[in-house]
């Protein structure tokens, strides 16, 4: 059966190229033949995006009124969780276990958006003359293109959706080619959650024919885009001809580092999650380890122990740890990275296989892989891989550690484990990075801002502000004197 894409309310066959969503685990198992959308549907929908955000029971909607359906789109998600984390496993292959997590994340960004839309105050300025009252208030951008990656749909989707809907915009979502089946279910939710028709399109197709379509329409007043940083950056000169905002939240090259007095079994585990669950494919994954040479050996033969015991396998598979990569072009993307550290002078301390036997014969399964005796200057300590990939590096003194750490063009996040919280703090302040975790990795909290700093990204998702990215503030003067402005009077005149 041919899926239809989503315009502005209306289910229709998209007029553009047909593609499949292909499960990763078995590529022989086609999930879904999908329609695309043509420029022709492109059109349509920011045309009727454009007509339904300033309809005007849509514009003087109030907060409280848009949070219900937030709130609903909360509860569905929740009722078809189960539902929706197999339909994200069968598109990205991630474990079962990770996609129920990110749906129910899911879920709480919206209830949490919905929570911040009602209760956001706007503000009486302070007074600066006794005859004038001044307020700022924010008010929608208008249309938004919302262009998503294939590694956490669910929860990027959402992440944008809640947000600028609340603020009162219209929204043209693009999914990305590979995984556009959740973002199809996610557009029925808000349907059924009373979303009203013409604020949301679902425009599944190619990012350079339907995405770049989207974000050059003159109607497109924002921009809000996860992915690579290249694209992002193509993004942002886009961005700039048209004069309008941008949010980027691009890739990463995290650096952890393991001080001496750390406790060892909590960093390695810590460590071995933060690079290896959702096999790598993390924007935030901790892929460039520093270890304090007093411990490096120590820390290294639990690491390696901790990976050799960790299961690769079917991704619907209870107890599977690492499930296969997102496609074919991409696990040879990862194995010529580790080609690559091998001629650089590197020594695959484990992992560094394709697994073509058997069970995963059909999949693109990578082993997780540990890689010393690299520089940092290495291109793979550099790049970002986004596959299961460790290199370890050892460094002696805090000074060069930090030099090394923020060595990089990247700076999403970082990780840092001590007992030594004064130490702590320190290393978090002087690290360039948006997010930095201490004792933990890769947990994420919506009521805390998330971005990048240098090329990892422009702007911040989450939180109270997160609501705010897609708003525009206006400034209202309210004139207290009763007395006329003399100012015209030919005899007053100063
Ligand atoms: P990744 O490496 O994670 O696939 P990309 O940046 O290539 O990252 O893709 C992320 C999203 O951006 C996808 O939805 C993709 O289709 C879209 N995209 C890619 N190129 C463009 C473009 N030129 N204009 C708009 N969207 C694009």
């Amino acid at each position: 059966m041919i899926k239809e894409i989503y315009v502005a309310g209306e289910w229709r066959v998209g007029k553009g190229n047909m593609i499949e969503s292909i499960f990763p685990a078995d590529h022989r198992i086609v999930n879904a033949q999908l329609s695309t959308a043509s420029l022709d549907d492109v059109e349509d929908a920011i045309q009727k995006a454009e007509q339904s955000w300033r309809e005007p029971s849509w514009r003087s909607s109030l907060p409280f009124q848009r949070a219900k359906i937030l709130y609903k789109v909360a509860d569905l998600i929740e009722a078809r969780a189960d539902e929706l984390s197999r339909l994200q496993t069968r598109d990205n292959g991630k474990p079962l276990a990770e996609t129920k997590g990110l749906v129910l994340s899911a879920a709480a960004t919206a209830r949490y958006v919905a929570a911040a839309c009602e209760s956001m105050d706007e503000e009486l300025t302070s007074q600066r003359a006794n005859d004038v009252l001044t307020m700022s208030i924010h008010e929608p951008v208008g249309v938004v293109a919302a262009i998503t990656p294939w590694n956490s749909p669910i929860a990027s989707e959402v992440q944008k959706l809640a947000p600028a809907l609340a603020a009162g915009n219209a929204v043209i979502l693009k999914p990305a080619e590979a995984t556009s089946l959740i973002a199809l279910e996610l557009a029925k939710i808000f349907e059924e959650a009373g979303l009203p028709k013409g604020l949301l399109s679902v425009l599944v197709g190619k990012g350079s024919v339907v995405g770049e379509a989207i974000v050059k329409h003159p109607l497109v007043k924002k921009i809000s885009f996860t992915g690579g940083t290249n694209t992002g950056r193509h993004l942002a000169h886009i961005a700039a001809e048209k004069l309008i905002t941008t949010s980027l939240e691009l890739g990463g090259k995290s650096p952890t580092i393991i001080l001496p007095d750390a406790d060892i079994e909590l960093a390695c585990k810590g460590i071995a999650y933060g690079i290896f669950s959702s096999a790598g494919q993390a924007c935030i994954a901790g892929s460039r380890l520093f270890i304090h040479r007093s411990i490096y050996k120590q820390c290294l033969e639990r690491l390696i122990d901790i990976t050799q015991n960790l299961t690769i396998g079917h991704p619907e598979q209870a107890g599977t740890h690492v499930g296969p990569l997102i496609s074919q072009a991409h696990l040879a993307s990862v194995d010529r990275y580790v080609q690559l550290a091998i001629q650089e002078g590197g020594k695959v301390e484990i992992g560094g296989q394709i697994l073509s036997d058997g069970d995963f014969s059909n999949g693109s399964f990578y082993t997780p892989t540990i890689i010393t005796g690299l520089s940092n200057q290495a291109q793979t300590c550099q790049e970002e891989i986004f596959g299961p990939v460790l290199v370890v590096l050892p460094y002696d003194n805090e000074q060069d550690l930090l030099v090394q750490a923020n060595d990089s063009c990247y700076g999403l996040a970082a990780g840092i484990w001590t007992e030594n919280y004064r130490k702590a703090w320190q290393l978090a302040k002087a690290l360039e990075v948006g997010t930095v975790w201490i004792n933990t990795y890769k947990k994420f909290s919506i009521s805390a801002p998330f971005g990048g700093y240098k090329e990892s990204g422009i702007g911040r998702e989450k939180g109270r502000q997160g609501l705010l990215a897609y708003t525009q503030q206006k400034s209202i003067y309210i004139g207290l004197n009763e007395q006329p402005n003399n100012w015209s009077d030919p005899f007053n005149r100063v």
